[in-house]
C-alpha cells in the first residue's frame, strides 16, 4: 500500500468550496465567480441562466461584442475553455490555444468537435 499519495495530496473539503468558477451571463456579458455546482445558477443582474466555464476563463470587456460572440459560439458547441489537445505528428498530445476570433472558433468547434463538453440538461 506504500505506492499511494499522502492524503495531504488531495485538496480539502474547505480548498473546493474556495475554489471559485466563472459563471457567464450572456445577456449582461459578465462574469460571477461561483463555487462549483451542478445546480443552475441565475444571474443576480438579469435573472437569466448562468454558464459555468473553465478558471482559464477571462472575461472580454462587456462592451466588446465580437469577443462575447466568440465566447457563446465556443460554449454553445461545448467548449468551456477546458484543456483542449491536438495530435500531432509525433503522435503526442499538445494542447491547443483557444481561437481569438468567430471566424477561428467556427473551425475550431469542428476540428475539436470530440473533446466538446456536452451538457446533460
Ligand atoms: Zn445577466
Amino acid at each position: 500500500m506504500s505506492k499511494f499519495k499522502h492524503h495531504s495530496n488531495f485538496p480539502k473539503e474547505k480548498d473546493v468550496q474556495n475554489y471559485l468558477f466563472p459563471n457567464l451571463c450572456f445577456e449582461c456579458r459578465k462574469s460571477f465567480k461561483k463555487p462549483q455546482s451542478n445546480k443552475s445558477r441565475i444571474c443576480p443582474e438579469c435573472g437569466g441562466s448562468l454558464v459555468e466555464v473553465s478558471r482559464k476563463f477571462s472575461a472580454p470587456k462587456s462592451t466588446d461584442n465580437p469577443q462575447w460572440e466568440k465566447v457563446r459560439f465556443l460554449v454553445q458547441y461545448g467548449f468551456i475553455f477546458q484543456s483542449v489537445y491536438e495530435q500531432r505528428d509525433d503522435l503526442g498530445y499538445y494542447k491547443v490555444n483557444y481561437p481569438k476570433t468567430l471566424k477561428e472558433a467556427q473551425e475550431f468547434v469542428v476540428k475539436y468537435k470530440e473533446q466538446a463538453i456536452s451538457k446533460s440538461s
